[in-house]
């Protein structure tokens, strides 16, 4: 029986990547009445929160990629989510360190730790079989013996990811390409624990629209699927988007629904040229849906359930009550709330002072803002303040250009209750925008915010 699966790591904002990965392997698997399966890989303890898993799961949910085994609904091999099994990774690493397939390397440990590595060959070139492309092999002499287990105990990416696909009898991997290069470490698993290895089929990666063809990135363009839901955008036509990067009708229409995608498409016939994430087509094939699919009452409900909803609309009254004189004012003041993006001007952002440290103070209020596990109003003042001493300015001074990219003018509702009230992730666009229009921050002096920020 065919059995896909993704297996996302929740370590940031849900990825339009991991969708696309969800619907080549929904597909695939729909297609052969087969199981699709989605798996939490969370052996990364710093970097995983369970935050990050619940809105994975909402936005899959949300996009209609239904999973048929999973953390939320179990099934046969649960649990499914790998923090869970650390067990079972664990006696899979000693078996193999007592068949001498793997050995102790204590320079990893401290005080007699150690952790569990693979032995690989030092000679010799494995063929590494791909479904989507013929000939591929790699020289064991350029590939270094992987850590099985960690010394603390932990699993590598490597070794829970081989022994999952093996024990929840996953017959075909479908994954983004950069994992080639792990290939020859996960064949060598297989045949060491005399287990079967599954089809591999590396797809092309999402990539930004620009000349060099870079893998997708969020300097770039939105990657979150929050921002896109909070955009405005229909999950069906995001869908459609992800799918016609793989596949499109003959004649050459570029809408489809989903069931129609899965019904018609051919993995083994995708290019894999690389999939060119192009926002303007989304938007297009977006406008295309609203005005082909919906009629003025339909319209009206998608904007009820997008943000013109009673809560929404009573949290905005909250925000623009004070500054009110008629109820005409309503509109003005809280017009950046029903919005994708707001005006912004780079002289008004920057008023005076250096627009390059201004772009700092934008960066490092969407860092601060990136790490809160709850996004309230009393975090999110917490965490900018602690920005704001960080760069040694009032809080004041500081917050007046995150006004002015959250709202786009100067007289709106107030700071921190508009940023809860947008969300986490259209609150960090919008910064990541204004950012952007002052000339943004060089990689150089990222890096060097990002060392101070971790030692500090
Ligand atoms: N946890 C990996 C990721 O986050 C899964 C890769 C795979 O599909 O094997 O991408």
């Amino acid at each position: 029986m065919t059995r896909t699966r993704i297996a996302p790591s929740p370590t940031g904002d849900p990825h339009v990547g991991t969708a696309y990965q969800a619907l080549l392997n929904y597909g695939f698997a729909r297609q052969r009445g087969g199981a699709f399966i989605l798996r939490i890989e969370d052996t990364d303890q710093a970097r995983s929160k369970r935050a990050f898993e619940t809105a994975i799961l909402r936005s899959l949910r949300w996009l209609g990629l239904a999973w048929d085994e999973g953390p939320d609904v179990g099934g046969p091999f649960a649990p499914y989510r790998q923090s869970d099994r650390l067990d079972s990774y664990r006696e899979v690493a000693e078996g193999l360190l007592r068949d001498g397939r793997a050995y102790r390397d204590y320079a990893d440990g401290e005080g007699g730790a150690f952790a569990i590595r693979l032995r690989t060959p030092t000679s010799g070139r494995i063929a590494l079989p791909d479904r989507l492309r013929a000939g591929l092999s790699k020289d064991w002499e350029s590939v270094d013996d992987p850590v099985l287990l960690k010394s603390d105990g932990f699993p590598t990416y490597h070794l829970a990811n081989v022994v999952d696909d093996h024990r929840m009898e996953i017959s075909d991997v479908i994954r983004g390409e950069e994992w080639i290069a792990s290939l020859p470490k996960h064949l060598l698993l297989y045949e060491a624990l005399g287990w079967e290895p599954p089809a591999f089929w590396h797809v092309p990666l999402l990539r930004n629209n620009d000349r060099n063809r870079s893998k997708l990135s969020k300097r770039r363009s939105p990657t979150s699927l929050d921002f896109y839901r909070d955009a405005g955008f229909l999950p069906e036509a995001l869908v459609n988007f992800l799918g016609m990067l793989v596949w499109t009708r003959a004649s050459g229409e570029e809408k489809f629904s989903l069931e129609e995608f899965v019904a018609r498409f051919d993995l083994a016939s995708i290019s894999v040229a690389g999939a060119v994430f192009d926002t303007g087509k989304l938007a297009w094939l977006n406008g295309r849906y609203l005005r082909e699919d919906y009629d003025p009452v339909g319209i009206a409900a998608l904007l009820r359930r997008w943000r013109y909803d009673d809560r929404t609309l009573e949290q905005a009254a909250a925000l623009a009550q004070p500054r009110m004189k008629t109820l005409g004012d309503f509109g003005p003041l809280t017009a950046h709330f029903f919005a994708d993006e707001t005006p912004l001007d780079p002289a008004l952002l920057a008023r005076g002072r250096d627009a390059s440290e201004v772009a700092e103070w934008l960066l490092l209020a969407e860092w601060a803002l990136e790490g809160l596990d709850d996004f309230t109003e009393a975090a999110v003042h917490a965490a900018l303040r602690g920005v704001a001493e960080s760069v040694g300015v009032k809080l004041g001074p500081f917050t007046r250009p995150l006004y002015l990219a959250i709202s786009g003018s100067a007289a709106s509702t107030p700071l921190f209750g508009s940023m809860v009230l947008l969300g986490s992730s259209m609150t960090r666009m919008r910064l990541r925008r204004a950012r952007a229009a002052l000339g943004g921050v060089s990689r150089k002096r990222q890096k060097k915010l990002r060392a101070r920020r971790s030692t500090a």
